[in-house]
């Protein structure tokens, strides 16, 4: 039997699902249940992002820890899903024990073969804000939070060599043009990513940590990937 794989993006746990995640989830399933019955093996998955410093703070602000706060989240954008009796066969969260083991074995790989590597992540820095901002998200030149002045800073940090793989993704693009449908989508993908030039992907931080922890290396324990 042919395989079909369909996913949908997984909401982030800082609130409520909105009109989009809902709006998203019953596209997927109207196609996973069209797929089934054209005899496709179908696997359709969706879940919800939990880590970050977003839902570290909010969890603060409501007095729980981290985890209480996206369990009860995560209860309730699964119920919603279940109400809709959307199909999904499995719903993915990001705090599993088994998703943060594989993207510990996954960073390590990636570390080793060295698509990761340790490099100085450079930006605005809030001191008291303890945050770092780009240029863009700066308001007249202060942190954009609390208003204050901010100096160029830098921090070790993991970057994955995503320029490695630019010439390779534009030739795979080229030799298998339904990849990525419909066409307007592949042009604005290669046009504002591939063709300027791929950056680097920072992929660590140090300002907060729910995440998943780095667990090798010499860094201190608070290094945690984003995954
Ligand atoms: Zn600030």
């Amino acid at each position: 039997m042919e395989k079909y794989y369909i996913t949908t993006a997984i909401a982030y746990t800082s609130g409520k699902p909105h009109i989009g995640n809902t709006y998203e989830i019953v596209l997927a399933d109207l196609l996973a249940r069209f797929k089934r019955k054209q005899g496709f093996d179908v696997r359709f998955q969706t879940g919800t992002d939990e880590h970050g410093e977003k839902i570290e703070l909010k969890a603060a602000a409501a007095g729980k820890t981290p985890k209480e706060f996206v369990d009860e989240v995560a209860g309730g954008i699964k119920n919603i899903w279940d109400l809709m009796n959307t199909s999904y066969d499995k719903f993915v969260r990001t705090t599993d024990e088994y998703h943060e083991k594989q993207i510990q074995k996954m960073f390590k790989k990636f570390y080793e073969q060295g698509d990761i590597y340790k490099g100085a992540y450079h930006g605005w820095y809030c001191t008291p804000c303890e945050s770092f901002w780009t240029e863009s998200q700066l308001k007249d030149g202060k942190c954009p939070d609390c208003g204050r002045d901010v100096h160029v800073a830098e921090e070790e940090a993991y970057f994955f060599k995503m320029s490695k793989y630019a010439d390779a993704l534009m030739e795979y693009y080229n030799t298998h043009p339904d990849f990525i449908l419909p066409v307007s989508r592949k042009n604005e993908m290669v046009n504002n990513f591939l063709k300027p030039g791929l950056q680097d992907l920072c992929v660590s931080r140090t300002s907060f940590k729910w995440g998943i922890p780095v667990d090798f290396d010499i860094f201190p324990p608070s290094w945690r990937s984003q995954g």
